[in-house]
């Protein structure tokens, strides 16, 4: 489950992170470097991220673009894996 900080002085967020604790070291060099090393004056939060959604979409085209193929040409995808002799 990704997590990612956010300090809601600076209006910033970090990276999504599988790890909460890679979060959490996030909003520690954040504290350190801009806040010396306190808690923000607005606060700050390290909160569930909305996984990123592209990986599925190109997973989803791929797929797409391969019955494409097989449709128009007639070639499926074993025949091309057996000609790249992946099979
Ligand atoms: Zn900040």
């Amino acid at each position: 489950m990704p997590h990612r900080y956010t300090c809601r002085t600076c209006r910033t967020s970090g990276a999504a992170h599988d790890q909460k604790s890679d979060a959490e070291a996030d909003r520690d060099a954040h504290r350190i470097t801009t806040h010396g090393g306190m808690t923000p004056p607005d606060g700050d939060h390290i909160r569930y991220a909305q996984p990123d959604h592209r990986g599925a979409l190109i997973v989803l085209g791929v797929l797409c673009g391969l019955v494409l193929v097989e449709t128009v040409t007639g070639i499926s995808v074993d025949d091309i894996a057996r000609w790249l002799g992946l099979l």
